[in-house]
């Protein structure tokens, strides 16, 4: 098989797997009925050693329990590629975005032993994933981490505008669901791990996108892009338009809802547009993250019980409906990486963006 870049020196750091041998058998049983995912996923770190740079970005407490965040990155080193960047479980009790994630890097891996068209994508882009990025959250089955903080409302950005109560975000408490965090604080843990990777992976890198996938109340699996603290349009928005044309074009009978998040409600402390401002800031030219919100209404709708099934309403149920949200979202990653890779071909001119600009205006603003 062809060889892959070498990592850069950051990455050639042992994974800190120690933190799996270090646990006992009782929190090791523990971990394999209540997060199989990190399981799954240190072992497939452990059988791709040599294509999967992993990191152990930080280690979160918890019980005296250690959960580690792991980030990897695979493909190629050379400054210039393009990066895609792809998170999973911000909100611990939306499991199924990690389960999707893993299962798409599972076959991924599989197909690089064989696929010269695979190998040659990864020799030109950079993919950075962070499946879980919230391990305490996931272990308890709960949106926020171990604080009580909602990591996707705790990024010091505030709302121009009426947020939804509570759920855009509030500071009364870490008793109350979509709690910020204090005030001036630090960012949690968590983030200030993705912060890093993201300044040290993506905003050096001429062009990346991201997408962060989440499951959420809905009949249909949206794709969002902020603003989600104001209602103006962003300022790359016409290049967010070709995105949405590319893909819908490419797969017409697919049925992501593609739209801004702030048609829908306004939040406090997203982390998309801070980072997204992060990016302006280092000059970055292009950098479009994008959230997936899977419909889970639609799993719902179909086994009405769930409903009294916390985990039941962010996550499918029956085996038959979780593989088919595991293969559901395929077609999405595979097109991610093709669209980050081939955005030369794409992405408007000036004059062509200002069309777009005014299409965007016209569907949504
Ligand atoms: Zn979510």
């Amino acid at each position: 098989m062809t060889n892959l870049n070498q990592p850069p020196p950051d990455f050639t750091a042992p994974i800190d797997i120690a933190s799996s041998s270090r646990r006992s058998a009782d929190v090791q049983q523990d971990f394999h009925q209540k997060i199989p995912e990190l399981l799954q996923l240190e072992q497939l770190i452990g059988e791709h050693g040599q294509l999967l740079h992993a990191c152990c970005e930080t280690t979160v407490l918890h019980e005296a329990m250690e959960f580690p965040l792991y980030s990897l990155r695979l493909g190629s080193s050379a400054p210039n590629a393009p990066t895609l960047l792809l998170t999973g479980g911000i909100h611990g009790i939306e499991r199924i975005g990690s389960q999707v994630l893993i299962a798409w890097l599972q076959s991924l891996l599989e197909r690089l032993r064989w696929d010269t068209g695979v190998q040659q994508q990864l020799q030109q882009l950079q993919l950075v994933i962070m499946p879980i990025m919230n391990p305490v959250g996931m272990y308890l089955n709960q949106r926020a981490n171990g604080n009580g903080v909602d990591l996707n409302r705790n990024a010091p950005i505030d709302a121009e505008g009426p947020v939804p109560l509570l759920g855009g975000g509030h500071r009364l408490g870490p008793f109350l669901p979509w709690y910020r965090g204090r005030k001036r604080g630090q960012m949690e843990a968590e983030n200030s791990a993705l912060e890093r990777v993201i300044r040290r992976q993506v905003f050096n890198r001429p062009f990346a996108t991201v997408l962060d996938l989440h499951s959420g109340l809905g009949m249909q699996d949206r794709l969002w892009f902020p603003h989600a603290y104001r209602k103006k349009a962003i300022g790359n928005i016409a290049e967010y338009v070709a995105l949405k044309m590319l893909w819908e074009r490419s797969y017409p009978n697919h049925t992501y809802l593609f739209e801004p998040q702030s048609i829908h409600y306004l939040s406090h402390g997203d982390l998309w547009d801070y980072f997204y401002y992060q990016s302006r800031a280092q000059n970055q030219p292009h950098f479009l993250p994008l959230t997936l919100e899977m419909g889970s209404w639609m799993w719902v709708k179909k086994s009405p019980r769930q409903l009294f099934n916390m985990a039941g309403l962010f996550n499918p149920q029956i085996q038959h409906r979780h593989t088919r949200v595991l293969r559901r979202h395929i077609v999405l990653l595979d097109f991610m990486l093709a669209a980050t890779l081939n955005h030369a071909n794409w992405l408007p001119d000036k004059k062509h963006a200002e069309i777009l600009a005014q299409t965007a205006k016209s569907l949504w603003f």
